[in-house]
């Protein structure tokens, strides 16, 4: 077992008594490298003293990874479950213990509730917060949390239900809405803020600044993906200095500006294109194959979603519609010209 491990600077998570380290271990990225790469990632991550390791049952792999990474170290371990169903939620517990090699989960999320429909399912009479609950009453979890995309759900989620330990949402130097309601609602109600994305999903230039801007914040804990030993070691490095200085800040700011002309939020206010243009899900493409990876995107339908950019007429349409008066057009160019040359989004 690795011992001297550095002590980070830690947090208490929402109403638990889980002190996490202020970066985690976002652990989508580590599905699609090599087995041996990833359990080194994983290690590397762990002996430089994170403490928190973010995965899901959605990530394929993931899960299995990290525990046998770690197994018999002691570390905190959030997963989650897209099934909202309550007898379905209760066998991916199980199957997450079975993965991770433990007897509890620390923090087990609902995952990816992004709309108030959905929310209403989790939480009525045989939905997946009561098979959460049961799994929590037998010890097999610790604690309950909440994932989503969209601020306005995950508020509703905190004001409706006591149940939440954490919320995990997307948050970085662009996406920053969740200041104005959502972050000082958890304050108040002691729930604790899990920030994905804090390097837009892979795409901002400057990551280590990103993720230090990330953790000054009135958050809990940034969980930027990791994927190797080597993008473990840089973006811990901004730990040791976690204060910004103020050329970082003015790094930021430049970047930021940059950024914000350019960064879709997946909010999908632009769609639908009158031509069948696959907007969303063109933008976020880029996310998606480096987090998960071009195959596995590809499964999802890529090829169709690539050759919906041939449609576009440029007649401006979704520009006015988008709050962020992002130039789209332009943007799917770049990006779809990005796919072409990726070998596994040409092939038929
Ligand atoms: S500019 Fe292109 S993508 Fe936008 S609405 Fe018009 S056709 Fe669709
Ligand atoms: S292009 Fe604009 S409107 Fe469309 S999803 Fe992105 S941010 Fe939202």
């Amino acid at each position: 077992m690795a011992s001297n491990r550095p002590a980070l600077p830690t947090r208490r998570l929402g109403k638990t008594d889980l002190e996490v380290t202020v970066v985690g271990f976002g652990g989508i990225p580590i599905q699609i490298v090599a087995e041996d790469v990833a359990v080194a990632a994983v290690r590397k991550a762990y002996d430089l003293g994170i403490n928190f390791f973010d995965t899901a049952r959605g990530y394929t792999n993931s899960e299995e990874r990290i525990g046998k990474a770690l197994e018999g170290r002691k570390y905190f371990v959030a997963t989650k479950s897209g099934n909202r169903e309550a007898e379905g939620v209760y066998r991916d517990v199980e199957r997450s213990l079975a993965n991770l090699r433990r007897s509890q989960v620390d923090l087990y999320q609902l995952h990816g509730v992004n709309n108030d429909d959905e929310l209403d399912g989790v939480l009525a009479p045989g939905g997946a917060l009561e098979g959460l609950r049961r799994a929590r009453d037998e010890g097999k979890i610790a604690h309950i949390g909440i994932t989503g995309h969209r601020r306005e759900t995950l508020v509703n989620a905190v004001e409706r239900c006591e149940d939440f330990a954490s919320v995990q949402v997307p948050f970085n130097l662009v996406e920053d809405e969740i200041l104005d309601n959502l972050v000082p609602l958890c304050a108040e109600r002691d729930v604790g803020i899990i920030a994905m994305k804090p390097i837009g999903g892979g795409n901002f230039t400057n990551a280590p600044l990103a993720v230090k801007w990330c953790i000054a914040q009135p958050i809990t804990v940034a969980i930027p993906g990791m994927a190797t030993p080597q993008e473990v070691e840089e973006d811990l490095a901004v730990v040791k200095q976690p204060t910004l200085t103020a050329e970082e800040q003015v790094a930021i700011d430049r970047m930021r500006s940059e950024l914000n002309q350019r960064t879709c939020r997946r909010c999908r206010y632009c769609e639908p294109c009158p031509q069948g243009v696959q907007i969303g899900m063109l933008l976020h493409g880029r996310s998606i194959v480096h987090r998960m990876g071009a195959a596995r995107w590809k499964e999802w339908g890529a090829i169709e979603i690539i050759a919906s950019a041939d449609l576009c007429t440029e007649c401006g349409e979704c520009v006015e519609k988008c709050p962020y008066e992002l130039p789209i057009p332009e943007l799917i160019r770049e990006a779809t010209d990005h796919y072409r040359t990726i070998p596994e989004l040409t092939e038929d």
